[in-house]
């Protein structure tokens, strides 16, 4: 038998409210995921390695603006669009970050581009921009970023102290739109992204779990490839991708009882969100404990499994 390859993609968790999703809106955000799937797919079964397969996957889901990431992140306290990207390769553990970015269509790719061409894992704010720029990386005006959706969750709390996650019930929907990619390639390489705009009305330089390599976002070839969607600051807490990893290593546990694990029992209980996460056999496991993720998942030539509900 040839070797195997894996690919899963998250659009984030949340309690994401059936009567607020049409039919219409539905089959988009599928449409989307499926894209994303096709995408790192098509890549990993022609040779390519998984931190690009991954990165591309990920892209495709930023230039969507019905995820909290790229085009149509969430607005910040000051009304900007700060996004937090990180990439991890699992065989040589390389990574690269980046957070509170602006202006950069894809940041993913510039923390590709970190991972690649910096001694540095991690680069913020303007002086991210500035390597972006001296690496040639695409910026876009405001208006790209720009979504009526995401500007009317941000009115519901502009003014305040409060960020989307402290407001369930303001807020009905309460979803995380971040995008995440693991995959597994035909040399046997693990890697994972992640990519957000964050929290709504988040203030004072707030970064989140997704561009903590080890918290949002881990990869190792030992182990698994995951990335993280879900309530940043217990996420954090927990450091709930490295967990994950580290059951796998230290006690043999397999990747679906490790995810499992950490998700419903080692995390701190408030958080809510999930996990993708993929092992060096191709396993793929996606737990999450919020009402639904969007997410999907192909395994080798198997049809892709899309879902957004338990
Ligand atoms: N984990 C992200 C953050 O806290 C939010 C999300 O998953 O949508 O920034």
């Amino acid at each position: 038998m040839s070797r195997p390859i894996s690919i899963a993609v998250h659009g984030g968790a949340g309690t994401i409210l059936p009567e607020l999703l049409t039919p219409a809106l539905e089959k988009e955000y599928k449409h989307h995921l499926q894209l994303a799937i096709d995408t790192g797919h098509q890549l990993l079964s022609s040779g390519e390695s998984a931190l690009v397969a991954a990165a591309a996957a990920v892209s495709v889901l930023e230039d969507c603006e019905l995820f909290n990431a790229g085009k149509g992140s969430v607005f910040t306290a000051e009304g900007q669009h700060e996004m937090d990207a990180a990439i991890m390769c699992g065989k040589t553990l390389e990574a690269g970050s980046v957070a509170a970015v602006t202006g950069i269509k894809n940041p993913i790719q510039l923390a590709h581009r970190v991972l690649t061409h910096s001694e540095h894992v991690m680069l913020i704010g303007k002086g991210a921009e500035q390597f972006a720029k001296e690496h040639g990386l695409k910026f876009e005006n405001p208006e790209y970023f720009f979504n009526q959706y995401r500007y009317d969750q941000w009115q519901q709390l502009k003014g305040t102290k409060k960020f989307q996650l402290d407001h369930s019930e303001a807020i009905r929907d309460r979803k995380h739109g971040t995008v995440g990619a693991v995959c597994l390639d035909l040399q046997g390489n693990l890697a994972a992204a992640t990519s957000t705009g964050g929290m709504t009305n988040k203030q004072y330089g707030r970064v989140g779990d997704s561009a903590l390599i080890g918290v949002g976002n881990y990869a190792n070839n030992k182990t698994c490839a995951v990335s993280c969607t879900g309530s940043g600051e217990f996420f954090i807490r927990s450091v709930v991708a490295y967990d994950i990893s580290a059951l796998m290593e230290h006690t043999g546990m397999s990747l679906e009882k490790a995810a499992e694990k950490v998700i419903h029992q080692r995390m701190l209980q408030e958080g809510d969100g999930g996990v993708i996460a993929v092992d060096r056999f191709g396993n793929i496991a996606m737990p999450f404990n919020s009402a639904g993720m969007y997410r999907a998942a192909k395994k080798n030539n198997e049809p892709t499994f899309v879902a957004i509900y338990k």
